[in-house]
């Protein structure tokens, strides 16, 4: 195949506006962007707005705010996942009237305590009971698949989920099928995104095989976490990346992805360019990588 004949590459970025972006996230980032950008692709942003009850007011524009100081600005208009319900509602539409997708009634007093759903609702909802939220139909196999710094993956989501949710009891669609429909729709090739979303790939690949389209690849980053192994996420208040120097908070970001410049690569231009010179998804840890963002930046 020569090179014109290969797909265009678009990375993504796809926050949930819930909190600050932290340092987890700026790896995440940066790791879509340099993957795209070593391999001549395109980048966006997707805000994933779909659930306001989660959502923290202009959190969204601090996060576009955030990524613009160091340089990261989406190549296309931002997408707000909100504003494609319509899409996913026609998703969810294929998916019933294929069978791959049936009402549930269960509410979640009567599920097990391991979340893992027992099919209660999976040849009809039980008498007495009303429909509530709308469920995939797994098929009954595991999912291989190859993470392209993780390695070959083998996951059992008839174990570790069962049916899950694709639209939630408060008629809310579910991540799980928004982030599948609307990465299809953008014509995303590459998701790279942190490692604690890796054990719902397999569900994802298995939601893009049963709506016909062909799924990305793969690649998750190793998970962040502080100096005391706990991980950082964006809901209980950690550190905002924004508080530190961008210079000083990117080089710590590359460093997690195994890409840290020299120390004469100062500004923000020249650590990127160093970092998208050298760029190997064989030097990215597997991780997890302990970083202090307190420590290391004064
Ligand atoms: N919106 C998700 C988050 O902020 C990321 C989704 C994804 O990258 O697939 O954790």
């Amino acid at each position: 195949m020569n090179s014109r004949e290969q797909p265009a590459v678009l990375g993504r970025f796809a926050p949930s506006p819930t909190g600050e972006l932290h340092f987890g996230s700026l790896v995440a980032a940066a790791g879509s962007w340099l993957e795209a950008r070593s391999r001549q692709g395109r980048w966006i942003v997707r805000i994933e707005d779909i659930d306001p009850p989660r959502e923290v007011a202009g959190a969204a524009e601090r996060q576009l705010d955030t990524l613009a100081s160091f340089g990261l600005v989406s190549d296309q208009p931002v997408i707000r996942q909100s504003r494609l319900r319509q899409q996913h509602d026609i998703a969810l539409a294929s998916l019933l009237q294929a069978g791959m997708a049936y009402f549930c009634g269960c509410t979640r007093k009567q599920l097990p305590a391991n979340g893992v759903y027992p099919g209660t609702c999976r040849d009809g909802i039980p008498e007495g009971r009303k429909p509530r939220s709308i469920r995939f139909r797994l098929p009954n196999r595991a999912i291989e698949f190859d993470d392209r710094i993780q390695g070959r993956q083998c996951q059992q989501p008839t174990l570790d989920s069962g049916d899950f949710i694709i639209r939630r009891a408060d008629g809310l669609i579910a991540y799980q099928l928004a982030v599948v429909v609307d990465d299809a729709i953008a014509g995303v090739t590459e998701v790279v995104r942190g490692a604690d979303l890796m054990e719902s790939t397999g569900r994802q690949i298995l939601l893009f095989e049963a709506l016909g389209w062909t799924p990305p690849s793969y690649c998750h980053l190793p998970l962040v976490t502080d100096e005391n192994g706990r991980k950082l996420s964006k809901s209980d208040a950690d550190d905002p990346v924004a508080k530190y120097p961008p210079g000083e908070a990117l080089r710590l970001a590359l460093r997690a992805l195994g890409h840290e410049p020299p120390a004469d690569c100062r500004t923000i231009g020249s650590q990127w360019n160093w970092a998208l010179e050298h760029w190997q998804l064989d030097r990215v840890p597997r991780g997890p990588v302990a970083v202090g963002m307190q420590a290391a930046v004064r």
